[in-house]
């Protein structure tokens, strides 16, 4: 088999690569510049992406490098606190609801899983189609199927004969990171400050690094950041890491795939950072596509399978980059003439009725593919322990057949003809799968190895697979 060629070895493209070789897939890396980028940037990602670091063997060394942080508040232009959510220490998922990190940390955790390195190479365009041909500045390499995961200035964007969607944000922020020994007086979380002369966003990343971002008004290329910083570090001394001008934008690519070439992560969509979405997005395209494009590779499903990539996704990554921009809008505003306004349209982003926050619901299920039409199908149900164990360490990158019952002859079967395992979650009540499936009324639940719901219902009979699209052709 040629290689999945994986066009950079950002966070997108290292996970897409460690998941495909997990499943047995030759990868081979391509990446512009030789050393990893050192600076930070993204520094947030949720207990349902920290799943995803779980598929690619990384979780627990993660967690090693990450801080559970206790959630987002809002203060005012004074520092007063108007509203404050929390994320729980572990979550539904069996991880910190939030997770604050360098990213830095995270490159280097998914590098050291890749059995070859990243080529050292600049890819200068794309020959798509069913056999695609990738051109670089050393000459072209031929691959099974390309994965542009090479950033918002993606070159293999304009090779899928994608064009961007303007979501409609467009902002400009100083983005100040600071090391600094002693404890600074900054809450464990993400502050943000709804101060209309002034919108920021504060945020205690690791045991010594924070991070402050500050709107720039029309005109403005960088600020004194000196008394800016003064109220937040009491006097101490910082050392600035990076402070960088950094557009905040919100679009979408109208296209992500040509024949086996494919978009994922930044070259695919670029959100605000307001709910902290943007990285996780990449590392979930990582995951629907890796399980999928194994298959087919594998011979084991059509090529049809492929384009649900893109059917499920790209209406997932513009819901979160929607949330973003509504978000941000409503917590940058401040309390100007429309707060009223903003902080009701803050009330329905961050919450729902019942008072549960939408951020601890979760992402929106996934929609818009034949494997997404059944009830509960797309969802992404909680990760129960079991036997003592997190259930994706048990069942590994496959499909997985739960019931909450005993596993019968008909739903062991269905776990072979998807080459899955087939497991009963047992009797216990506080295992939040369990209870997820009675709130539902199902009593057996078929999972897709990115752990999307495929199937659910109340007993063997009423499970409906979509066969055709998953088995050999
Ligand atoms: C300078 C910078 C600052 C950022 N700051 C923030 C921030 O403050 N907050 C925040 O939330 N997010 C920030 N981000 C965004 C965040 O880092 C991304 O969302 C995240 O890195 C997405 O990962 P990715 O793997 O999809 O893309 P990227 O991390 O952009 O990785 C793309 C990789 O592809 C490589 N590449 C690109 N073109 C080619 C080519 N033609 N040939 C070979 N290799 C190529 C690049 O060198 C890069 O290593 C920043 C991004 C950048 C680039």
């Amino acid at each position: 088999m040629k290689p999945v060629v994986v066009v950079g070895a950002g966070p997108t493209g290292l996970t897409a690569a460690v998941l495909l070789q997990e499943l047995g897939v030759p990868v081979v890396v391509l990446e512009r510049h030789a050393a990893p980028y050192a600076l930070p940037r993204a520094v947030h990602l949720d207990d349902e992406v920290h799943r995803v670091l779980q598929a690619a063997g990384v979780a627990d060394a993660f967690a090693g490098v990450s801080r559970a942080a206790l959630g987002l508040r809002l203060v005012d232009a004074q520092h007063r606190v108007m509203a404050e959510f929390r994320r729980p220490a572990r979550g539904a998922h069996g991880w910190p609801g939030a997770n604050l990190f360098d990213q830095p940390d995270l490159e280097a955790l998914l590098r050291a899983r890749l059995a070859a390195p990243p080529r050292t190479a600049t890819v200068t365009g794309v020959r798509a189609g069913a056999a695609p041909v990738v051109e670089t500045d050393g000459g072209d390499v031929e691959a099974s199927a390309v994965l542009g995961c090479d950033g918002a200035g993606s070159t293999v964007r304009a090779a899928v004969g994608a064009r961007w969607d303007d979501l409609g944000f467009s902002e400009t922020w100083l983005v100040v990171d600071v090391l600094c020994e002693a404890e600074l007086p900054v809450w464990d979380g993400v502050t943000q400050v709804c101060d209309p002369a002034r919108a920021a966003t504060v945020l205690r990343v690791g045991r010594d690094r924070y991070r402050w971002e500050f709107q720039l008004r029309d005109g403005e290329a960088d600020l004194d950041v000196g008394p800016l910083l003064a109220p937040w570090t009491g006097g101490r001394e910082v050392r600035v890491v990076r402070r960088a001008a950094y557009g905040f934008a919100a679009r979408l690519a109208d296209r992500w795939q040509e024949g086996r070439t494919f978009l994922l992560g930044d070259a695919a969509h670029v959100t605000p950072p307001f709910v902290g979405q943007g990285l996780g997005a990449g590392l979930r395209d990582a995951h629907a596509l890796a399980w999928r494009l194994a298959r087919v590779l594998h011979g084991r499903a059509p090529e049809a399978l492929l384009a649900t990539y893109a059917q499920e996704r790209r209406p997932h990554a513009r819901a979160q980059v929607r949330q973003a921009v509504t978000a941000g809008w409503a917590m940058t505003g401040g309390q100007d003439r429309a707060a009223a306004v903003r902080r009701a349209v803050l009330a329905g982003v961050v919450r729902v009725p019942g008072g549960t926050a939408l951020l601890d619901r979760g992402s929106p299920a996934l929609r818009g593919s034949a494997l997404t039409r059944g009830r509960s199908a797309g969802a992404l149900p909680p990760q129960p322990g079991v036997a003592g164990r997190r259930l994706d360490d048990v069942v590994g990158p496959r499909f997985a057949v739960l019931t909450t019952g005993a596993v019968t002859p008909g739903l062991q079967a269905v776990a072979d003809r998807l080459e899955g395992v087939a497991l009963a979650l047992g009797a216990a009540p506080a295992d939040p799968l369990s209870a997820w499936l009675r709130r539902r009324r199902h009593a057996v639940v078929v999972l897709r190895p990115d752990r999307a719901v495929l199937a659910a219902a109340r007993d063997e009979a009423g499970l409906r697979v979509p066969w055709g699209l998953l088995t050999d052709p």
